[in-house]
C-alpha cells in the first residue's frame, strides 16, 4: 500500500475509534515493536486502541475487506513473540477493554472484558471470599485475553488447572468481523467444545472480547512452606516424592541458587537462604485439619530427601513475601545482565534431576549464565538465560543453547512449551513434535476460523498448506 492509501486507511480507522486512538507515528509505534521476547522485533503498521466489541468488529471488518493482517495485543508480556506484528500487521490494542461486567456468586462466575488485568479480578472478589485461580507470575500486568490466547498457567495451576479449565464462555470477533458466542454460562454446552479449541489458539482464530470465568471459593486454610536443599537433585526428588505420597499441593515451585541470589539482591528480597542450591515452595490449601496434617507429612518428606530446613510462613505477610520473591524472580534477573531469555519446556516430573543437571551442562558449554525458576510440580521448566543483546556472539550462543534445551525436553518425552505458546519463537520446534499430517490438520482447523490467514499471521503453526486453505 502506498502512503496515500495508508492515509485513507488511517482516516477510516479514526472514524471507527476516534482520532486520538489510532497511532501511526513511528516513534509511538516503537512501544509495540515486540513483546517480552525482545529478540524478535517488528514495527506494526498502526495501532488501534479499541473500547468495545463493536469497535473491534468494525475495525476487523475494515481490515478484512482490505486484506490487511491484524492481531490483538493485551499487555505485551508474552514470551514467545505472539504479540509481535509481522507482515505489516495492525495491532488492535485491548487494554482499554478492562471492565468487569458482571459477578455472580450464585453461579460462581464473572463476565469480564478481555483487556482486564488478571489480578484485578481476584482483587475485586477476594473480600467476599473468592478468587480467580490461574495466576501467571505476570498477573499484575497480563490480561485475561492474553491468558486465553496462550492458555496461561501459573503456580496455582498445579491443583486448579490452567486457563482452559476456567473459561465457561467467550464472545469472539472472528477474522471477518462477525461476532460469535462460544460455550455457555451453564454447566455444559452442546456440540463441539469451541471454547476449548479457541483457548490456546494464540490469536490466530480471532479476537476474544468478553469472557465468562469461573470463580473459586477461598479455602479455609493455606499453608506456605519453604524447603532449603543442598542440591537441585535432592530438591527435584522431594517434588516427585510429595506427589507420589498422594498429596496435591496448590503450588509446588522451585528456585535455584542463581535465582535466589538475584531475588535477594532485589526489591523482592524474601529472606531466602543464599547458600541453598535450591528452594522448593510448597503451598497447601483446604480445611485447617487437612492442611496441618499434609504440612507435617510434606516436612517429613523434604527432610528425608535431604532438606536442610523446612520453614512454614507464620502469617500472611510472610506468605506474601515468599510469593513476591517467586513472582518477582524474572524481574530480579535484570540485575544479572541487560537481557533475559525465558525458556519454557515441559518434562515428566520424574526426569527433573537428570534434565536440570544437563541444562547446567549446556550453560557451561556455551559459557552462559542460566538460572532456573519454575513450576516444578507440573514439570514445567523455565531455564532463564541472562545475556547481553549487544554481544552478537552471546546471542548466537543463547539461540544454540535454547535449541539444545528444547531437544533435551523432547528426548525425555516432554514438549516445547508448557504455557508461553509457540508464537514466532518456537515455530521450528513444532516440526520436531508433530508430523506433517498433524500440522496439516491444525492448519485446516485454523482455516475454518481464519480462512485468509489475516489474524496474527505466521504464528503458532509452521506454514504448511492444507486443501481447505
Ligand atoms: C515476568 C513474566 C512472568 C510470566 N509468568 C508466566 C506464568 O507464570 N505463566 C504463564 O502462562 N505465562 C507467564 N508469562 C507470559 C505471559 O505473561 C503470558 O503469556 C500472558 O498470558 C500474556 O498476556 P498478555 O496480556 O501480556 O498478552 P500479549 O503478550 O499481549 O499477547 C499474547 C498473545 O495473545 C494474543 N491475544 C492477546 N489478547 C487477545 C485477545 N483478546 N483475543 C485473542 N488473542 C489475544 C496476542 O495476539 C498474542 O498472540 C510471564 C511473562 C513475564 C514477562
Amino acid at each position: 500500500m502506498n502512503r496515500i492509501q495508508d492515509r485513507a486507511l488511517i482516516k477510516d480507522l479514526e472514524r471507527i475509534v476516534g482520532r486520538e486512538d489510532v497511532l501511526f507515528d513511528p516513534t509511538e509505534l516503537l512501544v509495540y515493536e515486540c513483546d517480552a521476547l525482545t529478540t524478535h522485533k517488528s514495527l506494526p503498521r498502526a495501532v488501534v486502541i479499541v473500547s468495545s466489541t463493536d469497535e473491534v468488529s468494525k475495525t476487523v471488518k475494515l481490515l478484512n475487506s482490505l486484506d490487511i493482517p491484524f492481531l490483538a495485543r493485551g499487555a505485551g508480556t508474552g514470551l514467545s513473540g505472539g504479540a509481535t506484528a509481522l507482515d505489516g500487521s495492525i495491532i488492535i490494542e485491548m487494554s482499554r477493554m478492562n471492565r468487569i461486567l458482571r459477578i455472580s456468586y450464585e453461579d460462581r462466575l464473572a463476565v469480564v472484558e478481555t483487556g482486564l488485568i488478571n489480578i484485578n479480578l481476584t482483587r475485586t472478589v477476594e473480600d467476599d471470599g473468592y478468587f480467580y485461580a490461574p495466576d501467571p507470575s505476570s498477573q499484575t500486568a497480563c490480561t485475561i485475553g492474553g491468558n486465553i490466547a496462550e492458555n496461561a498457567g501459573g503456580p496455582h495451576c498445579l491443583k486448579y488447572g490452567s486457563t482452559v479449565n476456567h473459561i465457561l464462555a467467550l464472545r469472539v470477533v472472528l477474522p471477518d468481523g462477525s461476532i460469535v458466542d462460544l460455550g455457555s454460562k451453564g454447566a455444559d454446552s452442546v456440540g463441539y467444545d469451541l471454547v476449548g479449541l479457541f483457548v490456546g489458539s494464540e490469536g490466530t482464530f480471532g479476537i476474544a472480547t468478553e469472557a465468562t470465568l469461573k470463580l473459586q471459593r477461598m479455602p479455609e486454610a493455606i499453608k506456605t512452606m519453604l524447603a532449603d536443599f543442598p542440591t537441585t537433585i535432592s530438591a527435584s526428588r522431594a517434588v516427585s516424592s510429595i506427589i507420589a505420597a498422594g498429596i496435591l499441593p496448590s503450588a509446588l515451585e522451585m528456585m535455584d541458587k542463581v535465582t535466589i541470589n538475584a531475588v535477594e539482591d532485589s526489591v523482592f528480597a524474601a529472606g531466602m537462604p543464599r547458600d541453598a542450591a535450591a528452594v522448593v515452595i510448597i503451598e497447601l490449601d483446604g480445611t485447617a485439619v487437612e492442611t496441618s496434617v499434609e504440612a507435617e507429612r510434606v516436612r517429613e518428606i523434604c527432610l528425608s530427601e535431604g532438606a536442610r530446613s523446612v520453614w512454614i510462613a507464620k502469617n500472611i505477610d510472610e506468605k506474601n513475601k515468599i510469593w513476591a520473591g517467586r513472582k518477582g524472580a524474572f524481574g530480579a534477573m535484570g540485575r544479572i545482565k541487560p537481557d533475559l531469555m525465558v525458556q519454557d519446556g515441559v518434562i515428566p516430573r520424574s526426569k527433573l534431576p537428570e534434565v536440570l543437571d544437563q541444562i547446567y551442562q549446556i550453560a557451561e558449554k556455551y559459557s552462559l549464565k542460566i538460572s532456573n525458576v519454575f513450576h516444578a510440580g507440573d514439570g514445567n521448566l523455565h531455564p532463564n538465560i541472562s545475556y547481553d543483546g549487544r554481544d552478537t556472539n552471546e546471542v548466537t550462543h543463547v539461540k544454540a543453547a535454547c535449541e539444545e534445551i528444547m531437544g533435551l525436553c523432547i528426548s525425555v518425552g516432554g514438549s516445547i512449551t508448557g504455557e508461553h505458546g509457540v508464537g514466532t519463537d518456537k515455530l521450528d520446534y513444532v516440526k520436531l513434535i508433530f508430523t506433517p499430517e498433524d500440522i496439516n490438520l491444525m492448519a485446516c482447523i485454523r482455516a475454518c476460523f481464519n480462512p485468509k490467514g489475516l489474524s496474527n499471521p505466521r504464528k503458532t503453526i509452521p506454514s504448511l498448506r492444507c486443501r481447505a486453505y
